[in-house]
C-alpha cells in the first residue's frame, strides 16, 4: 500500500530519531557502565527501577491489558516510588533520585503524549533532571553522563514502542480500506478517495473516467467449478486491473464480482480506450474456465465536482451502472460507455 505525504514525513521524522539516538546511547552507554556513580547503590535502585517500569509498560502494552494512560502512570508511578524508596535509604542521594523522576515523566510523555506536548514536556523534565543533578549531586558529570545515558536508551525503547503502535495503525486503517480476497480498494476506500478525485480533477479542468465491471456469467463459474474457484476467478480479475492500469488509477471490488476503475482522463475516448484494454486482456486469458466482463463507462461533468461529496461519485456509478446495464443486455463481452 503506498504511503501517504504524512506517513512518509513520519517515517522519515522517526529515522533521524533513531539515527542521532541509537549512537549516541551507544555511546553514552558505554560511559556510564564505566563511570564511578556515587552513591553506587543509586546505580543498581534506578536501574532497576526504570527497567521495572518500563518492563510493566511493555507488557501492559503489547498483551493489551491496559491503556496508554495507565502505561504512563505506571511508568512514571515506578520512578517515584524508586525516588522514595532510595531516599528512605539515604536521603543525601535527594538530587540523583529526583532527577530520575524528572526522567520518568520526560520518558512517559514521551511515549504516550501527542508529539508536540511530549516534546515540550520532555525537554522541560530533562533540563530539570540535569539541572538538579548538577546542583546537587556529589559527582555532578558522571552523575549527568548516566542520567543521559539512561534517558537516550529509554527514548530508544520509547521510539520503537511508539512505532510498534504507528505500525499497527497503520495496518488497521489499511485492512479496513482493503477487500481481503483481491487486495483491491475496497467500497469503503471508494467513498472516502473518490470524491476528492473528483473535485481536484474537476477544478484543473479533467474529468474522472469510472468504469464499472461484471464478470459475465460469473454463478455459472461458481456453480460448475465451485466456489474457490470462483474466488480465484476473482483474485485473477482484480490482478488485470492492476497490470493494466496506471499506478495513479484506483482499481476497486465493490462487492460480489463487480469492479470499478477510477482514472483522470481528459475525453470519453480516452476512456473507451482504458475499457477495450482492460476488456480484451480479460477475454484473453488462457484461464479455464474462459472469463468475460461486460463494462460500463461514464465520465463527470463539471457539475460533479461542485456537488456535495457523495452525490457527484453516486451520480458517476448510476450512469457507469446504466451503461454496464446496456453492454450486458448487448450480449456481454461489451463496452459501453455512457
Ligand atoms: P451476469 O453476466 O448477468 O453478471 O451473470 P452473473 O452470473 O455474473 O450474475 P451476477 O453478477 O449477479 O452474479 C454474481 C455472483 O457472484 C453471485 C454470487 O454467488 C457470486 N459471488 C459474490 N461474491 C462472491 C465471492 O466472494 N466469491 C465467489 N466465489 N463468488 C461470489
Ligand atoms: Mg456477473
Amino acid at each position: 500500500m503506498k504511503l501517504f505525504v504524512g506517513q512518509r514525513v513520519r517515517a522519515i521524522r522517526s529515522l533521524s530519531l533513531q539515527l542521532i539516538f541509537v549512537p549516541g546511547a551507544a555511546f553514552l552507554a558505554v560511559l556510564a557502565s564505566t563511570a564511578d556513580f556515587n552513591p553506587g547503590w543509586a546505580r543498581y535502585v534506578t536501574f532497576v527501577g526504570v527497567a521495572a517500569g518500563l518492563v510493566v509498560a511493555a507488557i501492559a502494552r503489547f498483551t493489551r491489558l491496559a491503556n496508554s494512560r495507565f502505561t504512563t502512570r505506571v511508568v512514571v508511578a515506578t520512578m517515584a516510588l524508586t525516588t522514595l524508596i532510595g531516599l528512605s535509604i539515604q536521603p543525601s542521594a535527594i538530587g540523583v533520585l529526583t532527577a530520575f523522576v524528572f526522567l520518568g515523566i520526560a520518558v512517559g510523555s514521551a511515549a504516550f503524549l501527542r508529539l508536540r506536548t511530549a516534546t515540550f514536556v520532555s525537554a522541560g523534565c530533562t533540563l530539570l533532571g540535569l539541572i538538579v543533578i548538577l546542583c546537587r549531586s556529589s559527582i555532578p558529570v558522571v552523575a549527568a553522563t548516566i542520567f543521559l545515558a539512561l534517558m537516550t536508551i529509554t527514548s530508544i525503547v520509547v521510539i520503537v514502542l511508539r512505532q510498534s503502535l504507528q505500525a499497527a495503525r497503520d495496518e488497521a486503517i489499511a485492512l479496513s480500506l482493503t477487500d481481503s480476497l483481491t487486495g483491491l480498494a475496497n467500497r469503503r476506500s471508494m467513498e472516502a478517495n473518490i470524491p476528492v478525485m473528483i473535485a481536484l480533477a474537476e477544478r484543473t479542468g479533467q474529468h474522472v473516467g469510472c468504469l464499472l465491471l461484471d464478470i459475465d456469467l460469473f454463478k455459472v463459474v461458481n456453480d460448475t467449478h465451485g466456489h474457490e474457484t470462483g474466488d480465484e476467478v476473482l483474485k485473477t480479475v482484480a490482478g488485470v486491473l492492476r497490470n493494466t492500469t496506471r499506478e495513479s488509477d484506483v482499481c476497486v471490488r465493490i462487492g460480489g464480482d463487480e469492479f470499478c476503475v477510477f482514472t483522470v482522463v481528459t475525453t470519453r475516448d480516452d476512456l473507451q480506450r482504458i475499457a477495450e484494454r482492460v476488456r480484451v486482456a480479460i477475454a484473453g486469458l488462457p484461464s479455464t474456465p474462459h472469463l468475460t466482463v461486460s463494462v460500463g463507462g461514464a465520465v463527470t461533468q463539471p457539475e460533479m465536482g461542485r456537488m456535495h461529496a457523495a452525490d457527484g461519485l453516486d451520480e458517476l456509478l448510476r450512469q457507469a451502472d446504466s451503461a454496464l446495464y446496456l453492454a450486458k443486455a448487448g450480449g456481454r463481452n461489451l463496452v459501453k460507455i455512457g
